[in-house]
């Protein structure tokens, strides 16, 4: 059985990509059998796992709109070791589509369900945004990991998030629960990041993961490789945390 993980945080430049493209390295790294989904019309995911976005003749649209199975629409990311659900613009078309359609916010979590037995872990990678592409994935998955820097504005946009979690439990998927808060591009020296973090510890508890992701510019630079960190350069401080963080997901989703 899978379980399902939606990486979000509404809003852009946060870290969500990052971390979904080496949390799946790094679980991919660990054994684990994992599949990416990108459902970010931008296919930052798809491309930082290596895949030429312009090029994909099936992706995850395709799967929305019920002319593709996983199987069918899925690539190996062979440097990375996990399979990608690609997206490209073409996935803005479908918030628009699928308004037409009966189930719409389900339509991800049935084409899943056909591949339960294929991977240990599906990561999905949201648009920042809390859209219908958005809501597809949360209606998926088990749980919500949300990458944040520890800055002022963080916990106030972090109460819309919380939110809209809640009421999808509430209403159209009764599994869904904050698996943690991820802290992404990290600076101890800066006071102000120790001290959100620390009351994010306050607040949350042990829903802060452990690790803790630095600021690391060969985390930023692996992208125009094609690579997550973890692949690109494994010896890098950030992908040493990635791998942590992978460890910590594998521990704590046996305790689930
Ligand atoms: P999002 O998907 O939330 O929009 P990204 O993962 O694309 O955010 O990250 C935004 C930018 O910050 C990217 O240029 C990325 O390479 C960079 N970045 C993300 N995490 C780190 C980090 N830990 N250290 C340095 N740069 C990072
Ligand atoms: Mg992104």
């Amino acid at each position: 059985m899978s379980k399902i993980f939606c990486v979000a945080n509404q809003k852009g430049g946060v870290g969500k990509t990052t971390t979904t493209v080496n949390l799946a390295a790094g679980l991919a790294k660990v054994g684990q059998r994992v599949l990416l989904i990108d459902l970010d019309p931008q296919g930052n995911a798809t491309m930082g796992s290596g895949i030429d976005k312009r090029a994909m003749e099936t992706s995850v649209y395709d799967v929305l709109l019920e002319s593709a199975t996983v199987p069918e629409a899925a690539i190996f990311a062979d440097k990375c070791g996990y399979h990608v659900l690609g997206a490209n613009r073409e996935l803005a078309g479908a918030e628009v589509e699928l308004v037409e359609v009966d189930r719409r916010e389900k339509r991800l979590k049935e084409a899943l369900a056909a591949v339960d037995a294929d991977y240990d872990f599906v990561l999905i990678d949201c648009p920042p945004s809390l859209s219908m592409l958005t809501l597809n994935g949360l209606c998926s998955a088990h749980g919500v990991i949300v990458p944040m820097q520890c800055e002022y504005f963080a916990l106030e946009g972090l109460s819309d998030l919380v939110n809209t979690i809640k009421q999808v439990h509430a209403n159209l998927n009764p599994d869904l629960q904050i698996i943690g808060l991820l802290r992404v591009m990290f600076d101890p020296r800066i006071t102000l990041q120790q001290q959100v973090s620390d009351q994010l510890k306050d607040h949350f508890g042990d829903k802060v993961f452990d690790a803790v992701i630095p600021r690391n510019v060969r985390l930023a630079e692996a992208p125009s490789y094609g690579l997550p960190g973890v692949v690109f350069d494994p010896a890098a401080k950030g992908s040493k945390a990635f791998i942590e963080f992978a460890e910590e997901m594998v521990t704590r989703i046996g305790k689930m």
